[in-house]
């Protein structure tokens, strides 16, 4: 504590000599009446702001932001054209000095903001916490609040508020340009998740989105005591690249209301008893319409074709592979591998299976082009080739080699009657994942039926897939790609 204490009247002064008058500001004071300030570097109109340490026990984040700022100031990092990078690296500085969650009037900050479900009591972690009389009510968020209703072009300003630790970039809300510029963030970071599993009323990142419209997120480091420089810096590069209005305000709010217009002609081909289902009444046709339309065009990449006849290439590994951590995910050996992108729903799928009683064990997870090589050619040294052909893929034909498919439990055909199986059939769709080989598609799918065996397509479209397409993977994605290329 005294060290942090001592470093940051060190580097204040450091600050001090080096920032011209122009470029540091004071936005507020906290209730101990110490400075708030705001650095500000480049003078485009497209602005980054970041914030730290509002949250006085996450002290690493406003030393992330200081060895940032000290950075910006030696020049080592070059703020584009058109482009301003703003931060606030001690937003809390009561909080800060005693490394204490608080500000000095005992008021967690980030629950002091005016969101749409602003509570007065937090209960957090075994603690229940303030979030003030009312919104607003501590000079630090009074502060937040004048800086950032004074901003003149909102739609040009995005918001990064950072904390720690739960390795996640948490959206303010679920606009369509928060989740624009978390795909920007997730893109130039190794964050694994997207919620901390708790709700956060009245938090700073809440209220840009709800009441000013400010595309904004939180950041949550890894860890409570090493800074995070790399993925920060990371972060500011991939955003500063950007024209920040055209990308996260404008190209990301797509045309939902001119795509699949014409409901008819896009489901034309299908099987009679799929169209029925469609067409029952206007609210199945609503419901399938909004999900078909809700696939965000980023995750599309989920959606290829891999079988019999659409082979991977050899070279083909997904480039956000990561080793799964066995204290979120159960399985039955270590160094299993899965694509980053589908941990979140993963986790969830987890964490509600338990309370359910549910224990899901990941058995396999991705596979090289190799190492499929190396079990199909034992499958046919043992059963010959057309058997092996049968219960295993050819190298080229695995779905485990998009590194978005999992096999669960055990690969017996029983698998479907115990509680387990029961359980991942009814529910995880529900989590983006599907069964990619069911009962009695097997003249489809070319594969014997596998209860255990499912792949990660994205909620929207296992959604789709469960509850109009018969749990029909294939025909869906066939027929998702006959739409998308030639509408
Ligand atoms: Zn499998």
């Amino acid at each position: 504590m005294r060290k942090s204490l001592y470093l940051s009247i060190l580097f204040n002064f450091f600050i001090f000599f080096l920032v011209s008058s122009q470029e540091k500001s004071v936005i507020g004071r906290s209730v101990d009446d110490l400075p708030i300030n705001l650095y500000k570097f480049g003078n485009g109109n497209q602005i980054l702001i970041i914030t730290a340490g509002i949250h006085g026990n996450e002290v690493n984040t406003s030393e992330t932001a200081e060895f940032i700022l000290n950075e910006l100031i030696q020049k080592k990092i070059k703020i584009p054209n058109g482009k301003s990078l703003w931060i606030i690296p001690r937003l809390n500085p009561d909080g800060l000095l005693k490394n204490r969650r608080l500000n000095n009037n005992d008021v967690d900050l980030n629950r002091n903001f005016h969101t749409d479900n602003w509570q007065p009591l937090i209960y957090f972690s075994n603690n229940i916490f303030s979030a003030g009389n009312k919104p607003f009510s501590e000079p630090e968020t009074q502060a937040i609040k004048k800086l950032f209703e004074s901003l003149k072009d909102k739609k040009s300003v995005v918001v990064l508020s950072l904390h720690s630790a739960g390795d996640a970039i948490i959206t303010g809300n679920d606009e369509y340009y928060n989740k624009q510029l978390a795909n920007i963030v997730y893109e130039n970071s190794d964050y694994l998740f997207d919620n901390i599993g708790y709700n956060t009323s009245g938090d700073m990142t809440g209220w840009l989105s709800d009441k000013l419209g400010i595309a904004s997120l939180t950041v949550e480091f890894k860890t409570k005591k090493e800074l995070d420089v790399k993925n920060v810096k990371r972060i500011i590069k991939g955003i500063l690249d950007i024209d920040i209005y055209r990308s996260v305000y404008i190209e990301s709010n797509r045309d939902f209301g001119k795509k699949y217009k014409n409901i008819d002609k896009i489901i034309k081909d299908l099987p009679k008893d799929i169209i029925d289902k469609i067409k029952k009444n206007k609210k199945a046709e609503n419901d399938f319409l909004s999900n078909l339309r809700a696939i965000p065009k980023v995750s599309e990449e989920l959606l290829i074709i891999v079988n019999k006849e659409n082979l991977l290439p050899r070279n083909h590994v997904p480039k956000d592979l990561v080793e799964l951590n066995n204290s979120y995910f159960k399985s039955n050996k270590n160094h299993y591998y899965l694509r980053r992108i589908i941990l979140n729903d993963l986790k969830d799928m987890f964490t509600n299976s338990e309370n359910d009683g549910i224990i899901l064990l990941i058995v396999s997870a991705f596979r090289s082009y190799e190492t499929q090589e190396e079990v199909f050619n034992s499958w046919v040294k043992q059963y010959g080739f057309d058997y092996a052909s049968k219960i295993s893929a050819k190298p080229g034909t695995s779905q485990h080699q998009l590194g978005t498919t999992i096999d669960f439990n055990s690969l017996e055909e029983s698998f479907e009657k115990t509680k387990e199986g029961i359980w991942l059939k009814n529910n995880a769709f529900k989590y983006g994942f599907v069964m990619s080989y069911p009962k009695g598609l097997e003249k489809i799918t070319g594969y014997n039926y596998e209860p255990w065996h499912f792949r990660y397509i994205g909620k929207e479209a296992s959604y789709l897939v469960h509850n109009f397409f018969n749990e029909n993977l294939e025909l869906f994605l066939e027929w998702y790609w006959e739409i998308n290329n030639n509408y």
